[in-house]
């Protein structure tokens, strides 16, 4: 996917820095503790001995963190982590500007929903946000949590990685964004009170093949308007539907699969509404609930 230099999105709340573990060593020291600590160090600055005395001292500083740590901390923020998040706020960026675009269409303005980046753990308005549950939506505080450590998992555990397999299950979660826009989430919700266990996985499967759909939806036309998409970018993200249906996760878990506990489709289905999504480009192609 084409997204280096591109715009990024500003609807962002990175809690990287606070999130995940503290960081390794220290940062300087403050003027204040130097100016404080000065009449000490000068006198010793003068001899051999008080220079070891100083230089012990320092490395001590910086270094006794992470010694007692036992050397688990890592840095909040590397370079590689860095580039991961600005892939992430770009691909983001562009849903804003597609949704933003089919409500503009449609005499509505679109709200965007609020990017949180995390390492680790965080507090969502649904519960806590741990690392290994995957990016997931939260209809109560409308913001999408994406955890960095996920995509390397996505190409470890499940063999899809690739740039626009990430950019499919971001675009997926931006898709139940929509539908809580449309009310959709709410009236799913409502309904599985009244049902029993495997209907209500049901309605839940058309509700994340619908997201499906609408990452489809948002693949085509971020590929009109800003023409993202290089050789190979679609398998990508079909490789990752493939790979993340339930039935390929509950074999890998369990050895077989139960179909009335599946709540997000098949990987069959899961390739098949978002490509469905990606060829018509149309919301109204996305009703999976009509099926
Ligand atoms: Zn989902």
């Amino acid at each position: 996917m084409k997204w280096r230099d591109r715009e990024q999105s500003r609807n962002v709340d990175d809690r990287r820095a606070s999130s995940g573990r503290s960081g390794g060593g220290r940062g300087l020291p403050s003027i204040g503790t130097l100016m404080f600590l000065w009449p000490i160090i000068k006198p010793l600055l003068r001899s051999k001995l008080g220079l070891a005395v100083v230089g012990i001292g320092a490395a001590a500083y910086f270094f006794m963190p992470s010694i007692i740590g036992g050397g688990s901390s890592k840095p909040v923020s590397t370079a590689k982590d860095d580039e991961k998040a600005a892939f992430i706020k770009t691909v983001t960026a562009d849903t804003e500007k597609v949704w933003g675009k089919i409500f503009a269409q449609a005499g509505e303005r679109y709200p965007p929903a609020t990017l949180v980046l995390y390492r680790g753990g965080t507090r969502s308005g649904c519960g806590p946000a741990r690392s290994g549950m995957g990016p997931f939506y939260c209809p109560e505080d409308r913001k999408v949590y994406v955890d960095l450590s996920f995509f390397d998992d996505l190409k470890r555990k499940h063999g899809a990685g690739g740039d626009f397999a990430e950019a499919y299950v971001l675009a997926h979660e931006v898709g139940h964004h929509i539908q809580n826009l449309e009310g959709t989430l709410d009236k799913v919700q409502r309904a599985k009170m009244r049902l029993s266990g495997a209907e209500g996985n049901q309605l839940q499967v058309r509700t994340e093949l619908q997201a499906d759909c609408y990452a489809g939806v948002w693949a085509h036309q971020a590929q009109k308007q800003f023409k993202i998409l290089e050789p190979g970018d679609l398998e990508e993200a079909l490789t990752a539907a493939d790979s993340i249906g339930d039935d390929r996760l509950q074999k890998q878990a369990q050895g077989f699969a139960i179909p009335h506990t599946f709540t997000h489709g098949t990987s069959k289905q899961r390739m098949e509404w978002f490509a469905r999504g990606v060829k018509s480009g149309l919301m109204k192609d996305c009703n999976t609930f009509a099926q």
